[in-house]
């Protein structure tokens, strides 16, 4: 495995790059008076290395260290590199499962699926085909998550005034002050217990607009899956934006 170094500027705010199997990382430093040895971290998209540095050492020693660790970087980054498209003959998750993207001539619906071999049909022209297929996900997150918060919203005692779902970078999920409750359609690829958790977790800001004890218990009280989602969107939530692009 060979790394490469370029572009090392000095300064706190200093970015630079690494190249890792022949494809290129940007890499940010964050000095830290109490950092005890340089961390390594990968950006939540997983594009970017994150380097946190002790005071008394220098960008070119934390980015030294980078390189001795691409084995890991390419590893935890490798997904990042290969986006999958929405494009017949590519697989897709739906509701944790994968699914053969199948271009189909017969235009029953646009888009419609096969559980049985775990197919996803598109119909019409090839070049609407990725699109029709985020629409059609879209729709697919909306009913679900529509129908996990109507549950929790009943069985929690509250009210949400509106649902939508968005591409949302940073969140899963989000609660605003006035009621509303707006989700990442990507939810719709991860298992069903994980969206069944974010839309559980904003319906029960509905009641306790922190991340108290109190939020907490009562998000755990009527969704026994909690710790297990959180777990599942911290090791694989990255891959989801994977797709589509
Ligand atoms: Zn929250």
């Amino acid at each position: 495995m060979r790394s490469l170094l370029n572009k090392i500027r000095s300064g706190r705010n200093a970015s630079s790059q690494i190249i890792i199997d022949g494809v290129t990382m940007p890499v940010r430093f964050r000095h830290n008076g109490r950092a005890r040895r340089i961390i390594l971290r990968l950006s939540k998209r997983g594009d970017e290395v994150l380097l946190t540095v002790p005071t008394g050492t220098s960008n070119a020693k934390a980015l030294e260290f980078a390189a001795s660790q691409s084995h890991w970087i390419s590893k935890h980054a490798a997904r990042r590199e290969k986006p999958v498209s929405f494009e017949p003959g590519n697989k897709i998750l739906l509701r944790g499962e994968e699914y053969m993207l199948v271009h189909a001539d017969t235009r029953r619906t646009p888009v419609w699926i096969s559980e049985d071999d775990r197919q996803l049909f598109v119909s019409g022209k090839p070049e609407h085909a990725a699109r029709r297929i985020t629409d059609w996900l879209k729709k697919q997150a909306c009913a679900d998550l529509s129908k996990a918060a109507h549950s929790y919203a009943e069985q929690m005692g509250v009210k949400f005034t509106r649902l939508g779902v968005r591409d949302q970078q940073s969140r899963w999920g989000s609660c605003s002050a006035r009621g509303s409750l707006s989700f990442s359609w990507r939810l719709i690829m991860a298992p069903p217990f994980v969206l069944d958790y974010v839309a559980a977790h904003e319906v029960a800001h509905l009641r306790h607009m922190d991340h108290s004890e109190r939020f907490w218990s009562l998000v755990k009280s009527h969704c026994s899956n909690a710790d297990k989602a959180k777990k599942w969107l911290k090791a694989n939530g990255r891959d989801l934006h994977n797709y589509g692009h």
